[in-house]
């Protein structure tokens, strides 16, 4: 038994599923893959293998493991007494750089968890409009919160026009939750005329790479923009995911269109939990002590993501920061679209910016513009090739997006175009 096998049996013992978090077990291998640790674009598991994260902490290591400039910053929290539950100059200017870097972000609130920042990003809509319901697309991910813990990828039979509620033990929210398929603008414009006094926000990832990096059709957020302006409805970009991918402004400079509010997360702490809602200045101001809107917390702003925040928004708002990331990106994506292709495996890279999506079976072909599109994804397949580019070392996490980081050089994309060519090979 390896050693990462003996801690499962350890861990299932203390941790519900030997975990501390569900999407943690790799279905390639039947359980958690335990490190050891993360070096730049490496991983090390407790049995001594290397490999080449394509995971990076789910979209968190942007700037790879262990990167100087948040390693120096929590150093410096260490120093200055890891205080929390105070105010510090550092927090000003993170929601400063912020507030540069991203349209719609006058005004930054921060926060510690994406479900919990998603969860207040609602709240302050339907606190703002006086109205209840919102709407959220199938197949986009919003954290487990009561509110949008629903259709993020149901079974067929349960699917949109059905709302499938993903979790027990939630409030019943149905009646305050409107899920519509993405990219279809008829459905869009007929739910928000028809119940436009009841939507207060529609709250979306702007390029869903929580099913796989499917892309706006073109259009579609303008006229969700144009619409939810003329209705006095919220538009939110659930950004946690998004946001950093393609350069410092986030989907809404990518894509030219602003929404009322974004939320932030995972690459923004360089890997340490940190994550914000942020808005029209006009909006924020109904936040609490300014306005009504409660929102407060003991770890807000602590020195132990503040700073690593700080050093996560220097490193990539240097004008070199993003080009060479992106070029690698590029290479990366064609160079394992040509592998796909060149063994036969019925399989497609989609991606955009440092994250993308890879798709097996009947998924890879045809079109890609709404979760029922995932729904053809050949899982099997799918988990055959991750498990066998770990056997060759390069990690892929088995689920719906990847992507790599600032660490991850030019020898390492050749040598992951070289074994997803092995492992395609072994996967047909
Ligand atoms: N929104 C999006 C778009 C996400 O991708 C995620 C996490 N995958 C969340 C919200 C939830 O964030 P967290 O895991 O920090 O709760």
């Amino acid at each position: 038994m390896s050693t990462s096998q003996q801690l499962y049996q350890r861990a299932k013992r203390v941790l519900p599923g030997g975990t501390t978090a569900a999407a943690r077990v790799n279905r390639g291998f039947g359980q958690p893959v335990y490190m050891a640790r993360g070096k730049g674009s490496r991983l090390y598991d407790v049995d001594g293998h290397e490999y080449i994260d394509m995971c990076m902490s789910m979209g968190a290591s942007l700037l790879g493991h262990g990167h100087p400039a948040v390693c120096e910053a929590l150093r410096q929290a260490g120093e200055l007494g890891i205080m929390c539950a105070q105010d510090s100059v550092y927090q000003v200017e993170l929601a400063e750089k912020i507030a540069a870097a991203i349209p719609c972000a006058e005004m930054t609130r921060f926060t510690m968890s994406g479900t919990e920042t998603t969860w207040y990003a609602v709240r302050l809509a339907r606190s703002i409009t006086g109205r209840q319901k919102v709407v959220k697309f199938e197949g986009h991910f919003h954290g487990y919160n009561d509110y949008l813990q629903f259709n993020f990828w149901p079974p067929a039979a349960e699917a949109w026009p059905h709302l499938h509620r993903e979790a027990p033990g939630a409030p019943g929210m149905e009646q305050y939750i409107i899920v519509l398929p993405f990219n279809d603008p008829a459905i869009l414009e007929q739910t928000l005329s028809e119940q436009k006094d009841e939507i207060a926000c529609v709250i979306l990832e702007p390029l869903n790479y929580n099913s796989g990096g499917i892309l706006p059709i073109p259009g579609y957020l303008e006229t969700l923009r144009r619409l939810t302006a003329k209705y006095g409805i919220l538009l939110i970009f659930d950004e946690i995911l998004s946001g950093f991918r393609t350069g410092p402004g986030g989907m809404q400079t990518y894509f030219g269109v602003t929404p009322d509010i974004c939320t932030l997360g995972k690459a923004l702490g360089g890997g340490v939990p940190l994550s914000a809602f942020a808005g029209k200045r006009q909006l924020m101001q109904r936040v609490a002590p300014a306005g009504p809107v409660m929102h407060s917390g003991t770890y807000n702003a602590n020195l132990a993501n503040i700073l690593p925040g700080l050093a996560f928004m220097n490193e990539v708002t240097k004008p070199g920061f993003f080009p060479p990331l992106l070029a690698r990106c590029q290479r990366l994506y064609d160079g394992m679209n040509a592998a796909f292709q060149k063994t036969g495996l019925r399989a497609r890279l989609q991606g955009t910016g440092a994250r993308f999506g890879l798709l097996f079976g009947d998924a890879a072909e045809g079109p890609f513009l709404r979760a029922s599109d995932l729904a053809r994804q050949d899982w099997a397949m799918a988990d055959r090739f991750f498990l066998a580019t770990a056997k060759r070392g390069v990690y892929f996490h088995t689920t719906r997006h990847h992507g790599i980081s600032i660490a991850h050089s030019d020898e390492d994309i050749e040598q992951v175009i070289h074994v997803t060519a092995e492992a395609a090979q072994a996967s047909v």
